[in-house]
C-alpha cells in the first residue's frame, strides 16, 4: 500500500519566480494543473520579447495570476509574499541570477509563513557534483543559497532532476529546445557513462507533488528513473532508430571538453563543464542516495510512471515530420545541418 504523505493543501499558494523561463514554465504549467493557487513572478518590461509574452499570455489563461517584480527588491517581495498569503514559493531563476535570491530568503526568513522554499536548482547534487570552472562558480552560487536557507531554518527542497530529456549537446543550456542531431553524432569519451534523463513535463509534475509532501521536507529529491539511464552511445542507437537510419560518429574527448570549459565562453563554457562531470566523470549516479537528506522521487510515488525517453524521443520525430523535412520515400531524414538549429516548441523538453 501507498501512504499518502501530502497534507491536504489544494488550496496552498504558490509563488513562482521564473515562471517565463525554461524550466519555471514546466513548473507553473504543472502547478496549474494540480489545481493550485499559482502566481507566476515576472520582471517588468517583458512586453518587448515576444515568446515571453506569449508564455505569460498562456499561463495566465490558464489562470496564473501575474505579478511583476523583482527577487532582489526584498521589502517588494516581503509585501508580494505577505498580501498573497504565498505557501510555497519555487524559484527557477536562470543559472546567471542564482546569487539574485539572496534577498528573496531574507524575505521568506522575515515573513515567516512560509511552509516550503524550493530555491533554483534543477541539475545536480551541487555539493556533491564538482564540475571544473566555469561551471563550478554556478554550483558555488548555488551552496551559498543552500546554507542561507538552512541557516535561516526554512523548510526547503533541492530539486536534483538530472539531465533534461534531449541529446545532450556540449554548447547548448536548453538542449531539449532543438532536434537530436541528423548528420552526425559528437560521442563524449567512450560514450558509456550513463546519465538520467527527465522530461521537463515530469520536471515540473513531481515537484509540484514534493511541494507539501511530508516525507521530502528539508531533503534533496533526486530524480533516477530507471527507464531513463543511458549513455550516449544507447542514446545515438535510440534516435537512429526513431529516423530510421545510423549517423556517422565523432568523438569527443575529455580534453576537447575542458580545452572549451577553458575559454570561458558564457554560457557554452558552462555547459561544457557540466557534460565533462556528467559524460567523462560519471557525476550523476557516482554516489548513493541513502542518508537521511536524500529521497527519490521514484520511491515517493511508485505508482506514477515517468515519460521514458522513447516517448520523448518520439516527440522529437514527429516535431521533425512536422516541420516537413525531407524523410525520402523511405522515411529517412536527410542529412541537414540547418535543422539542428531549429528551435522547437520543447515537446518533450
Ligand atoms: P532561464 O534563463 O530560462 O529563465 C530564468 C527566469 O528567471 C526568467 O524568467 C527570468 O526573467 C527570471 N529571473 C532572472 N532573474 C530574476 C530576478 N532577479 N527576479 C525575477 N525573475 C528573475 O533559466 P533556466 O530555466 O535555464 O534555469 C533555471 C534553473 O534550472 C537553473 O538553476 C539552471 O541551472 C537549471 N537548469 C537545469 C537544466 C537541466 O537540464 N537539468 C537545464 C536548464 C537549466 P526574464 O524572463 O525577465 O529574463
Amino acid at each position: 500500500m501507498t501512504v499518502s504523505a501530502s497534507i491536504p493543501t489544494a488550496k496552498s499558494r504558490v509563488l513562482i519566480a521564473g515562471a517565463t523561463g525554461f524550466i519555471g514554465q514546466f513548473v507553473a504549467k504543472a502547478s496549474l494543473d494540480a489545481g493550485r493557487p499559482t502566481y507566476a513572478l515576472v520582471r517588468p518590461g517583458l512586453a518587448g520579447c515576444p515568446s515571453k509574452s506569449r508564455v505569460l499570455k498562456s499561463l495566465h489563461d490558464k489562470g496564473a495570476i501575474i505579478l511583476h517584480g523583482l527577487i532582489t527588491d526584498r521589502e517588494n517581495m516581503e509585501k508580494i509574499l505577505k498580501d498573497h498569503e504565498i505557501d510555497i514559493v519555487i524559484s527557477a531563476v536562470g543559472g546567471g541570477n542564482v546569487l539574485d535570491q539572496v534577498a528573496l530568503v531574507e524575505a521568506i526568513r522575515a515573513v515567516g509563513t512560509v511552509k516550503r522554499f524550493l530555491p533554483s536548482e534543477f541539475g545536480h547534487d551541487v555539493v556533491r557534483a564538482d564540475p571544473v570552472e566555469p561551471g563550478l562558480q554556478m554550483y558555488e552560487d548555488k551552496r551559498v543559497i543552500r546554507r542561507l536557507i538552512e541557516e535561516y531554518r526554512i523548510p526547503y527542497n533541492y530539486i536534483c532532476c538530472n539531465s533534461i530529456a534531449s541529446w545532450p549537446y556540449y554548447d547548448n543550456k536548453h538542449p531539449a529546445d532543438v532536434l537530436p542531431p541528423l548528420d552526425h553524432f559528437k560521442i563524449y569519451g567512450d560514450g558509456t557513462v550513463k546519465a538520467y534523463f527527465v522530461a521537463g513535463t515530469d520536471i515540473g509534475k513531481f515537484t509540484m507533488k514534493i511541494v507539501d509532501d511530508v516525507r521530502a521536507i528539508n531533503k534533496s529529491v533526486h530524480f533516477r528513473p530507471s527507464s531513463n539511464f543511458y549513455n550516449m552511445n544507447e542514446l545515438a542507437s535510440l534516435w537512429e532508430k526513431k529516423i530510421g537510419r545510423t549517423l556517422p560518429r565523432v568523438t569527443v574527448t575529455e580534453e576537447d571538453l575542458l580545452a572549451i570549459a577553458a575559454e570561458n565562453n558564457i554560457p557554452e563554457s558552462i555547459v561544457a563543464s557540466f557534460t565533462h562531470d556528467i559524460f567523462i566523470k560519471g557525476c550523476q549516479s557516482s554516489f548513493s542516495i541513502n542518508g537521511p537528506d536524500d529521497v527519490e522521487v521514484g520511491t515517493l510515488y511508485p505508482d506514477e510512471a515517468f515519460r521514458t525517453l522513447d516517448e520523448c524521443f518520439d516527440d522529437f520525430a514527429l516535431e521533425l515530420k512536422d516541420n516537413n523535412k525531407d524523410l525520402g520515400s523511405n522515411g529517412n531524414a536527410a542529412p541537414n545541418h540547418v535543422v539542428e538549429s531549429l528551435a522547437l516548441s520543447a515537446p518533450c523538453a
